[in-house]
């Protein structure tokens, strides 16, 4: 009875939960991070659980195939979930309908050669296998895909990880006791049905954790870059700054401030989106250009700033003359044109700052020393004062 009423209280969850993934899959749009399988996942788990409530005791028949195949296959289901969860494409409904039919098909043949105490124990021996491989390969993808997320992936290992266990015990006990042990009556079977619950319950609002963290990191990540280029905006360089500021052997930071000349005159000649593709190209200079630490950035317009961080004025200026001469070389072919775009630009240098208040006086500095550089001709370095 209590074993029963948990049952029919887990098929109850895995159902809501599957319409809730279900929504939140098409909510995402073009990239469901996987709730779509998750949903399918839980809906194949709940329609196994209601054709257990549902069926008359007997052991052998077409609801029990089913059940079990379903039973079978949703391991399956949630991992392809959990690889398009990281990014990864992977085939659904193919694999899962080849393992279906080829899981139905050893039912019936174990069935025939040796019974139902075999076809059961193969189901519980089957299902721990499948778990314990999902704990090693979940345990596996912390220290790769899901490096962002390692405590939730040593949590899902543990209870993963206690499923396989349970089987295994499950599959002995078949095998010891017969179908005697699938006696719902039976302790082993309330705290199977128990350990089931608890996981439905935890892992559900867990996966929904999840994909409100992939979406807060990405919305973060968004609102720190440029659209057009994908440098740093203001915003993510001065996160950036503060992070570096942060550590307690922090150097200090020098600012190069990098405006192209004569811009109004390429949008005015060649049309605004071949303006966009020059300053897509400059950020594609500034990218190969500058040092991993140091931060690249469009602040606005067809302006950049390099932040240059633990160097000293000889590399600063070894740095802004490689950018210079870089995007001076650099040849932007045009669609119908003869000749490729060629542009230039102008660099002031700040003198070096050592907190993140430096920073407005290092824009002013190099700021002035740029407008100095236009007034000398453009395309040159000048230092701030
Ligand atoms: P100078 O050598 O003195 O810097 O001259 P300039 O023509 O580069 O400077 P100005 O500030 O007069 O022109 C900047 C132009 O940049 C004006 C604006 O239309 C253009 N611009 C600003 N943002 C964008 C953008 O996102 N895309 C494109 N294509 N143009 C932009
Ligand atoms: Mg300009
Ligand atoms: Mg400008």
């Amino acid at each position: 009875m209590v074993a029963t009423v948990i049952v029919g209280m887990l098929c109850v969850h895995l159902l809501c939960f599957a319409v809730m993934f279900w929504l939140i899959g098409r909510r995402l749009q073009g990239s469901p991070l996987g709730m779509d399988a998750f949903a399918l996942g839980n809906a194949m788990l709940g329609s196994a659980y209601v054709l257990q409530l549902l069926g008359d005791g007997s052991d052998w028949g077409a609801s029990v195939v089913v059940n079990h195949t379903l039973t079978v296959c949703t391991p399956v289901v949630y991992w392809v979930g959990a690889m398009r969860f990281f990014g990864r494409p992977a085939p659904l409904l193919k694999p899962v309908l080849a393992l279906a039919l080829t899981y139905a098909a050893a039912q019936v043949l174990v069935q025939w050669l040796a019974g139902p105490v075999a076809r059961y124990a193969m189901l519980a021996f089957v299902m721990a296998l499948m778990f314990l491989a999902m704990t090693v390969a979940v345990v596996h993808a912390m220290r790769g895909i899901a490096r962002d997320l390692r405590v939730e992936m040593a949590l899902f290992a543990l209870l993963i990880g206690g499923l396989g266990v349970l089987n295994a015990i499950k599959g002995v006990l078949v095998v010891q006791d017969g179908l005697d042990a699938l006696d719902m009556k039976h302790r082993f079977q309330v705290m199977f049905y128990v350990y089931m619950s608890f996981l439905a319950t935890v892992l559900a609002p867990s996966m929904i954790w999840l994909v409100l963290r992939r979406l807060t990191d990405a919305l973060r990540a968004a609102a720190a870059r440029d659209p057009l280029t994908h440098l740093l905006n203001r915003r993510g360089l001065l996160a950036g700054l503060e992070g570096h500021f942060g550590a307690r052997t922090a150097g200090p930071a020098r600012l190069l401030l990098l405006d192209i000349d004569h811009f109004k005159r390429i949008n005015d000649t060649h049309g605004h989106k071949a303006g966009d593709v020059v300053l897509c190209r400059v950020a594609e200079v500034l990218r190969r250009t500058v040092r991993r630490a140091d931060l690249a950035c469009r602040t606005g317009g067809e302006e950049f700033v390099i932040v240059c961080l633990d160097t000293d004025d000889e590399g600063v200026m070894r740095l802004a003359e490689r950018v210079r001469l870089a995007i001076e070389q650099q040849a932007v072919p045009m669609p119908g044109a003869k000749e490729p775009l060629r542009c230039t630009a102008t660099i002031g240098i700040s003198r070096a700052f050592h907190n993140p208040d430096g920073f407005d006086a290092a824009m002013q500095e190099a700021d002035a020393a740029l407008y100095r550089g236009k007034a000398s001709g453009r395309n040159r370095i000048e230092w701030g004062r």
